[in-house]
């Protein structure tokens, strides 16, 4: 597996590719890989492309008081399982790189940043729009490959691909879970014996307001029941359960047609803050 570490090398890695015919498949990640990671990994060379996964640990989608410096960091054990994935390249750009001496460009996304995770995190979309932007142009992939698990970062960037004209074509893939259904992510490292027993009552809540909403009920009286169990259950807070319309992410007040919402969830448990979200 080639590293990367600048832009020359994204080049390199370009025209070597290029006078192979091959094609390229982006996989931004923040490192602290796990199966969920490397799927995207493998639904690019699923799809003919040569693989290139990004780790860089974006600061700007951190607020001051958030767990930037508590993130779990492993990257010889992820540039590991990179390579047993088969990845063609990884780049592992600094933060010089990223963020220039007297950098001053952000990208501001509005329509599917509203609501839900802006409200507890008022700039993150902006960092990620960001940093995602910049990696796109590094890259000049032909595809780029994001996890349905941060579903509305996932249409965050859909719109500022299209709205920036950015030719590569993003890729949504489904969210990897742990047996018990709990979505793998890179935080549920941070959670207790006690309270990662009771995590995958999120996803059990998930399917039972799906089958509720599907049936007909009213999605209010449906989600009170779920956020009534999981804060007796032992989380701590939530901050939204939102049956949503899938594109827009505007609420819905009435059950839609099957496959047009959205459940979203965000809660904290302990003092981990956990999402998660299925397809109604
Ligand atoms: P992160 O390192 O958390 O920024 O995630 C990098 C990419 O992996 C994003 O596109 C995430 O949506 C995706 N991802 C994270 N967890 C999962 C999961 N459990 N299943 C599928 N994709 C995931």
């Amino acid at each position: 597996m080639k590293i990367c570490k600048s832009l020359d090398d994204l080049n390199d890695l370009r025209a070597s590719l290029r006078k192979r015919r091959q094609t390229l498949g982006l996989v931004p990640t923040m490192g602290a890989l796990h199966a969920g990671h490397i799927s995207l990994v493998k639904a690019a060379k699923a799809d003919g492309h040569a693989a290139l996964a990004t780790i860089f640990l974006n600061p700007t989608q951190f607020a001051a008081h958030e767990d930037l410096d508590a993130y779990p960091q492993t990257l010889e054990a992820d540039l590991q399982a990179l390579e047993d994935a088969g990845t063609a390249a990884a780049f592992v750009p600094e933060i010089p790189l990223m963020y220039p001496e007297g950098e001053a460009t952000r990208v501001l996304v509005n329509g599917p940043s509203q609501n839900w995770e802006s409200a507890d995190r008022p700039h993150f979309f902006e960092g990620v729009a960001t940093v995602v932007t910049k990696l796109l142009v590094a890259a000049q992939a032909d595809a780029a490959y994001f996890g349905e698990k941060d579903y509305q970062q996932l249409q965050v960037i859909r719109r500022l691909a299209t709205d920036l004209l950015i030719g590569t074509t993003i890729i949504g893939c489904p969210t990897v879970r742990a047996d018990d259904g709990l979505a793998l992510s890179s935080r549920n490292a941070y959670l207790s014996t006690q309270e990662r027993a009771i995590a995958p009552q999120i996803y059990e809540g998930l399917i039972w307001l799906r089958d509720e909403i599907l049936a007909g009920r009213d999605p209010e009286t449906a989600k009170q029941v779920v956020k009534d169990r999981l804060l007796s259950a032992g989380f701590a807070s939530l901050s939204y359960l939102a049956y949503v319309d899938a594109h827009s992410l505007e609420p819905l007040a009435a059950p839609a047609p099957q496959g047009s919402g959205r459940l979203l969830f965000a809660g904290t448990l302990g003092t981990t803050r956990l999402i998660d979200n299925i397809a109604v």
